[in-house]
């Protein structure tokens, strides 16, 4: 029996507000908790208002600029790719760097994992995000899972796959240049092993499994529910840990490196699209994590899931958009109503289809 439940509380705070005569003025504030592990996040529908106070728009001539400037000395661009970046040893992947497409994956060079690989995943050094098509996307995954299963049979430890995406600085890229970063490691970071912990949790407690429960509860709710693409769920998360969060769980699979190609394909095509979305709300900075538990883990219950936030706008001087609320209360704040963004996310999800 599904033991997931959508807890939410408000609060009423009282100011006098000097730009209206120090009148007094309510402000309610929703506080909603995820119901897997029960991170918070706040609410306050006035601050919808105010969101070019805290996304003001991209400045077209600032990015111009900063392609300009780093496309010079990119070592992901044409051949310095070859000369700069590192090659995995021949007993693990005999060609040095593994190629699918336009995507390239070898070692980073800084390793803060067992196995930490990079991804260019294009030739063009800059992408603007409805330029990240299902293919450039999909070749990366592809370069990716061919990696795990590489790994998986050198390695009975290597466990835990987390994909992830930084674009742009304001995401903590410190290279322009499209790419993916890959975590291969025997024991979850943080975040992945809590998720992981939690469904194990649930299910001991409850006697079902968490995601396919959250899938058939946001379903039957539908607000939040966006589409699915092939075994991906898409939703928006009720207690989301990011701007704009959009979240896929795969409906079986729990291990990246066992994904059929066609699952790589539908992700692949699903992020296209919210990337559409950030870029028709204005945002060009993302990050996105795509995590995995291989069997036999633990994790009775956890799923492959993406998690999928915008960040801050690229503009002379920005306010990073994580603050106390989100680096030490680990409590994030909604400018968009996750049922709201579903909404809009839906229209995304329904234009014609061509892979
Ligand atoms: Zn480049």
């Amino acid at each position: 029996m599904s033991g997931i439940k959508f807890e939410s509380y408000e609060s009423e705070s009282h100011i006098l507000n000097p730009f209206k005569g120090f009148t007094e003025e309510t402000h309610i504030v929703e506080v909603r908790k995820d119901p897997l592990l029960g991170d918070k996040s706040v609410y306050n529908p006035a601050l919808k208002d105010k969101v070019k106070f805290f996304f003001a728009e991209c400045d077209a001539g600032l990015i111009e600029k900063l392609v300009e400037d780093s496309a010079k000395t990119c070592i992901f661009c044409g051949d310095n790719l070859e000369k700069n970046t590192p090659q995995y040893p021949q007993s693990l992947v005999p060609e040095g760097r593994i190629r699918i497409g336009e995507a390239i994956l070898f070692p980073n060079l800084f390793p803060v994992s067992k196995y930490h690989s990079v991804i260019a995943l294009s030739k063009a050094h800059f992408l603007k995000l409805s330029e990240f098509s299902p293919e450039i996307i999909g070749n990366g995954l592809r370069a990716a899972q061919q990696f795990v299963n590489t790994v998986y049979v050198h390695d009975q430890e290597a466990a835990f796959v987390a994909v992830n995406a930084n674009y742009l600085f304001p995401a903590g890229a410190t290279l322009v240049h499209p790419h993916l970063q890959m975590l291969i490691t025997p024991s979850a970071y943080s975040y992945h092993e809590r998720l992981i912990q939690a469904c194990f949790k649930y299910s001991q407690e409850n006697g079902s499994e968490y995601y396919p429960d959250l899938i058939e509860q946001e379903r039957a709710i539908g607000s939040r529910y966006i589409s699915k693409t092939g075994g991906w769920h898409w939703m928006a998360a009720f207690s989301p840990m990011g701007i704009n969060e959009i979240v896929a769980v795969h409906e079986s699979d729990n291990d990246f490196g066992k994904l059929s190609n066609s699952d790589l394909i539908d992700l692949a095509y699903g992020i296209s699209r919210v990337l559409t979305l950030y870029d028709r709300l204005g945002h060009l900075s993302f990050n996105y994590s795509i995590l995995s538990a291989r069997e036999p883990a633990d994790g009775k219950g956890f799923r492959c899931i993406l998690k999928m936030i915008s960040r801050q706008n690229l503009y002379p001087n920005y306010r990073n958009d994580d603050y106390f609320l989100q680096k030490l209360l680990q409590t994030e704040l909604i400018i968009n109503l996750p049922e709201e963004i579903a909404m809009i996310t839906r229209n995304y999800f329904k234009e014609g289809r061509n892979v």
